[in-house]
């Protein structure tokens, strides 16, 4: 047996580069303007990483553009991209212990958790493209025999990946599959709060043989580099993932700039809807449990909102607290803790804001509510009771490991509680009866809806929201719709 690793001694071996990667090698900013990357559970400087602006975003697109009209991505074989994309799935998984290394101490999260689902979900996304690409038919419309419709979908050009910081290389990959699978050149913005691996990211892509230009990544703020390729007239796509609010920044950015196409995958405040005949109340609630706990409550579709039938209520609440109350909070480079350090200092104070807010409104706090350590990134595994809809902790996007519990006298009721959200991206429904899961499955306005489990998928499958959590679908086939353009070519036979 291998001795177990010493994920610390590791940390401190590392060397981390924070430079951007433009046409195939790391340079730093042109401005030389660097900001701090920081280990939330820690508090420590991890890297400085380079503050790229407008100029440096105008430089990556020129490169990507020139990549994209040389056709050495764009007009391969899609047999060949799918060749080096699979290598480049390769390395990421021979490298899944150094990148789940960097994840973790970028953003906090559990060792555990990035090398058994960060890392093995980001490399097989990467190959599922890879396989896909030289599988897609194009089409042929009925028409007349007096003429041939060919209806093909063509690259878009420079596409612009926009990603967050709790799930910073899995978002990432749900982008650079179908962006790079069909023939597209790439900028990948990642978030300010988590550059490591994406800047990492970059060499690999470079040895799977993509060609320099093809996959760039300019680390940056939101307001500065995120900015600017929102706005720039040669970025053909945004593929954003990350808050709603922003999200519609780059509505505004594409109005006011190119009209590029953009594809939102933003917030959630999901239904977890658990019936009186769930098949088993007790592995309904511990998944519950898990559904808003996992990934610190940092996960967008978490379900965060958990409405139970007022007969068995009780009894769900008291079990989620026990298996929410035995999760690990702690170290996050320690293989047995089970929730790690929230991202940031901000993002910390704005969940305990939101628990003062919810004891103030009148809801009971029944499960945690506080900081682990006075000043730390660390908050308790928290669920309130007796929550309300009109309630602020049941309305907007916490963020964090904080449960609010509703109770529903019926199905019909626990729909419209679930459907009363600005949000839509995904919920879930506990039934063993086949009529009522059908109904709310199909009442239930959200991108998908699990029914019997929660936060269950497969690259296969689409995921994606309804209503202010954005729209256009990352994963399965239906992600390549976005990074391509239909045309039709009509010939005249007549
Ligand atoms: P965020 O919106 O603050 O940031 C996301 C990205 O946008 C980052 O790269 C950031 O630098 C950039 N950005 C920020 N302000 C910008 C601006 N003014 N102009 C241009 N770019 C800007 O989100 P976050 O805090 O990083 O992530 C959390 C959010 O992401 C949550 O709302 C969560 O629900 C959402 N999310 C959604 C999904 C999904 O698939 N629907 C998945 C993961 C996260």
């Amino acid at each position: 047996m291998s001795a177990p690793i010493d994920w610390h001694a590791r940390a401190a071996a590392l060397s981390l580069n924070g430079q951007a990667f433009i046409g195939g090698r790391y340079v730093p900013a042109l401005s030389g303007k660097l900001f701090d990357g920081i280990n939330p559970a820690s508090g420590k400087v991890l890297a400085q990483i380079a503050a790229c602006d407008a100029e440096d975003v105008d430089r990556a697109v020129k490169v990507a553009r020139a990549a994209f009209e040389s056709g050495a991505w764009s007009r391969m074989a899609p047999r060949e991209r799918k060749k080096r994309l699979k290598a480049f799935a390769a390395l990421i998984a021979d490298h899944t212990e150094e990148l789940a290394l960097l994840e973790t101490l970028d953003m906090g999260k559990p060792i555990r958790d990035s090398l058994a689902v960060d890392l093995p979900l980001s490399a097989q996304c990467i190959d599922w493209y890879a396989e896909a690409i030289d599988k897609v038919y194009d089409e042929i419309a009925p028409t007349a025999p007096t003429a041939v419709s060919l209806i093909r979908r063509e690259a878009l050009g420079v596409v612009a990946a926009v990603v967050p910081w709790n799930f910073p290389l899995l978002m990432a990959a749900w982008k650079l599959g179908p962006i790079l699978a069909a023939g597209n050149s790439v900028i990948l913005k990642p978030a300010e709060q988590s550059s490591l691996t994406a800047i990492r990211l970059g060499a690999l892509a470079s040895e799977a043989g993509i060609p320099d230009g093809v996959f760039n990544v300019l680390p940056g703020f939101g307001e500065t580099a995120g900015q600017a390729l929102g706005l720039h007239m040669d970025v053909d796509a945004v593929a954003f993932t990350g808050s709603t609010e922003v999200g519609k920044y780059f509505l505004q950015y594409s109005g006011q700039s190119n009209m590029k196409r953009v594809g939102l995958e933003c917030g959630g405040k999901s239904p977890n809807i658990i019936l009186a005949d769930a098949p088993d109340l007790d592995a309904a609630a511990t998944s519950a449990a898990w559904g808003i706990f996992y990934n610190q409550g940092e996960v967008c579709n978490a379900g965060s909102r958990l409405v139970i039938e007022e007969s068995v209520k009780d009894r769900v609440v008291e079990k989620v607290i026990e298996v929410g109350g035995a999760i690990r909070v702690g170290d996050p480079l320690d293989p047995a803790t089970e929730m790690g350090a929230m991202v940031d200092a901000r993002q910390t104070e704005r969940v305990m804001g939101y628990i003062e807010k919810g004891v103030a409104e009148g809801a009971r706090l029944r499960l945690g509510g506080k900081r682990i350590v006075a000043d730390g990134c660390f908050i308790e595994t928290t669920l309130f009771d007796d929550v309300t809809s009109d309630m602020t902790i049941a309305r907007e996007e916490i963020f964090g490991p904080v449960l609010a519990t509703i109770a529903a006298k019926d199905i019909d009721e626990a729909i419209r509680i679930g459907n009363d959200t600005t949000y839509g991206l995904a919920a879930a429904v506990w039934t063993r009866d086949i009529n009522k899961a059908f109904k709310a499955s199909s009442a239930l306005r959200a991108g998908v809806v699990w029914v019997n489990c929660f936060d269950h998928g497969d690259i296969s499958s689409p995921f994606g929201g309804f209503k202010q959590s954005g729209f256009g679908r990352d994963k399965s086939l239906h992600a390549l719709e976005k990074y391509t353009e239909l045309k039709a070519t009509w010939i005249n036979l007549g």
